[in-house]
This record gives structure tokens, C-alpha cells and sequence, in this order.
């Protein structure tokens, strides 16, 4: 069977491991006889798996005590609108960067519900570099950040400190989390869709920090209060128990390779692959300035027109799989994620030094 490689960039491809204990615990989980799809999560296996599953991410990030961690479901495109709505009251100001579609996104849910600012913005140059000189309000309650632009691929290689002392970085790190380390110092909430790096779709992970909540002066809904989730374990309502196995099993595999440590060498290694050749082939840009270059998400285009559906059949008759680029980007664009061995990287990047040479035949 020839191997596939998937390049998506979001559902993202999954280790071996974690789709073979999937595919067991689907017919039975853990001998009870029972499908991990029927299972309730009020049974004590899955309570423990949950638990698990929490303490796995809190020790392969190293997440200080004071912070939750809990999974919720609606995506991180929920969390656009429930941050401000637990954290920003309407007479108050947060400082938005504008980095990417996702970033707008979340700029326009938070001004549902206060004052917004937006501190830095990319996108008449169509977010091919971050801004890092930002304009923040001296009292804003918190700097959102998208730590990885999934689309553009840009990635924040340190961060910001807000101006506010009090203040604190909240961050949707839906495309990069556990691909490197984190000092949680300077952040109150960090928040990423599983489905990038982490899992399957249909669960979000939030880590916020305890002493942030609490403090705006509106009501908010039952299901939408993270005060809610907080006291109940992630489980006021029916969690996602299958997908948050498949995390579990994911996060699992992570640990086993070394962690975030291991992890982080191996995600540099790879960009640093694949950019080398794009800068090297004759054929191929990518229209990311260097110093913001994801080491998740690679975009590419070629250098002058092509035929962009030539070269993408060419790479799906060697099994490398959904490298079309993003609409609003076009070309071409590599998803790198955890998962994704150093072989797929190396067949990617023989396949372009192929077709160069083929292409100047
Ligand atoms: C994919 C993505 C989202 C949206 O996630 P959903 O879980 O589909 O809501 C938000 N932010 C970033 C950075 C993403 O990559």
C-alpha cells in the first residue's frame, strides 16, 4: 500500500496511534463490552479518561496550578464571543491584533460586547507579515493575539507584553498548540479548536487563569459562562467523549516522543526543510516575510503562472494529499502539523525538485 500523506490544514492528519486505538475503543472501549460511542460520561471510565486527559495537557504544557483547563464544544469560533462576553464588560477596552481571517473573525464578535481596538493590522498587504509595534489602550483588559495565522501562514515567534500591568494576553492558539513550549507569565486565557493539532473536531480546549473571571457586570447564559464548565469538570453537559479519547490518545503519543521539547526540534526541522527548498527551486515563492514564517502552515505559490492543478495531481499520484492553498491566498499550502513525520516533508520536497526539473524540459 503506498503511504499517504495529508496536508490539510485543518481536520489535520493524526498519528497512527491515536486512529488505531480509535478504531478499537469504536467496537470496545477498554473490555466493558461497550463502544466508547455509547459510553455515559457520568461512568467511571470516562470520568477517568477525562481526568486523564486534563492531567496529560497540563503536564506536556507545564500549566501553572492556577489556571483550568476545560473542554468545551462550539469550536474556537465560540470563543470569539464568549471571551468578551466572560471578560470585557461594555464600558471597557480590549486591544485586538488583526493578523488573519481568524483574527477578524474574533475582532467582530468581541464588539458585540465592548470597547475594541484594534492595535495592529495586516490585512492590506494581505497578512503576509505581523505587525509587532502595537498601538494598545493603557487600560485595555486584555491583548487577543492569534499565536498562528492557519490561513496566511504567519506565526508569533515571541510575544507581546500588553501596556496595561494588569493586563494580560489572550491567545487562540487553535493551529499551533503543543507544537512548542509556552510560559504562561503574561497570559490569562489560551484557547485552541482540537482539530488543527491536537484531535479530531468537536472539542476546544480553554486554559484561562483563575482570577480573571468573575469581574464584568452583565449575565451570561448557563452553557456560556466558563464558571459553568469550571465547577462541573467539563461535563455540566454531554461532553464528546469519543473525540476527547482520540486527544487523549494524541497527546499520549506526544508524551511518548518527549514532549514538547522533542516535538518543538522536530517542527523546526521540518519548516526549515521545506522553506529551504521553496527559497531554492527556481519555480516555487512563498509570499510570508521570512521572519514571521509558520512553522506550521507553509504557503506557496509559483513564482510566475502555472498550472496549479497540474502540480497538485502530480503530488496526489505520489500520495501527498490537500495542498491546494487557501482561497483568499490561492497556490499552494503545506500543513506540517505534530503528526506529520519528517518522511511526508522529504516526499513533498522530492516532489518539487521533480517537477522543476520535468517543468524546465
Ligand atoms: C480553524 C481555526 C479556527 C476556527 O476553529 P473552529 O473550531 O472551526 O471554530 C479559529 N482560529 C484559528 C487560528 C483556526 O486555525
Amino acid at each position: 500500500m503506498k503511504t499517504i500523506y495529508n496536508f490539510s490544514a485543518g481536520p489535520g492528519t493524526l498519528p497512527k496511534e491515536a486512529l488505531d486505538a480509535a478504531s478499537q475503543a469504536v467496537l470496545d472501549y477498554k473490555n466493558n463490552g461497550i463502544s466508547i460511542l455509547e459510553m455515559s460520561h457520568r461512568s467511571q471510565p470516562v470520568v477517568e479518561l477525562m481526568k486523564n486527559t486534563t492531567d496529560l495537557a497540563r503536564e506536556l504544557l507545564s500549566v501553572p496550578d492556577n489556571f483550568h483547563i476545560l473542554w468545551l464544544q462550539g469550536g474556537a469560533s465560540t470563543q470569539f464571543s464568549m471571551i468578551p462576553m466572560n471578560l470585557l464588560s461594555n464600558d471597557q477596552t480590549a486591544d485586538y491584533t488583526d493578523t488573519g481571517l481568524w483574527a477578524a473573525k474574533a475582532i467582530n464578535e468581541a464588539k458585540i460586547f465592548g470597547n475594541i481596538n484594534i492595535s495592529s493590522s495586516t490585512k492590506k498587504n494581505i497578512y503576509n507579515h505581523i505587525y509587532k509595534d502595537l498601538e494598545q489602550t493603557p487600560n485595555a483588559i486584555y491583548l487577543h493575539i492569534t499565536s498562528n495565522n492557519t490561513i496566511y501562514g504567519t506565526q508569533w515567534k515571541s510575544f507581546p507584553n500588553t501596556l496595561n500591568p494588569e493586563g494580560y494576553i489572550v491567545a487562540d492558539m487553535s493551529s499551533d498548540i503543543f507544537s512548542r513550549k509556552i510560559d504562561f507569565n503574561s497570559f490569562g486565557l489560551i484557547y485552541a479548536g482540537a482539530q488543527k493539532n491536537m484531535g479530531p473536531a468537536g472539542v476546544t480546549m480553554v486554559i484561562i487563569r483563575d482570577d480573571i473571571l468573575g469581574k464584568v457586570n452583565r449575565q451570561i447564559p448557563t452553557m456560556l459562562n466558563y464558571n459553568t464548565h469550571i465547577n462541573k469538570k467539563s461535563a455540566f453537559n454531554t461532553p464528546p467523549v469519543s473525540t476527547i479519547f482520540v486527544v487523549n490518545k494524541t497527546l499520549s503519543w506526544l508524551k511518548e516522543l518527549g514532549g514538547l521539547v522533542a516535538i518543538e526540534d522536530r517542527n523546526k526541522i521540518k519548516a526549515e526543510k521545506l522553506y529551504r527548498e521553496i527559497e531554492r527551486n527556481s519555480i516555487f515563492t512563498c509570499p510570508v516575510n521570512n521572519e514571521d514564517r509558520s512553522q506550521m502552515n507553509v504557503p506557496f505559490t509559483f513564482m510566475e503562472n502555472g498550472n496549479e492543478n497540474k502540480f497538485l495531481q502530480f503530488c496526489a499520484d505520489r500520495g501527498l494529499m490537500t495542498l491546494k492553498g487557501h482561497r483568499s491566498v490561492g497556490g499552494f499550502r503545506a500543513s506540517i502539523y505534530n503528526a506529520m513525520p519528517l518522511e511526508g516533508v522529504d516526499a513533498l520536497v522530492t516532489a518539487m525538485q521533480d517537477y522543476e526539473s520535468m517543468d524546465s524540459k
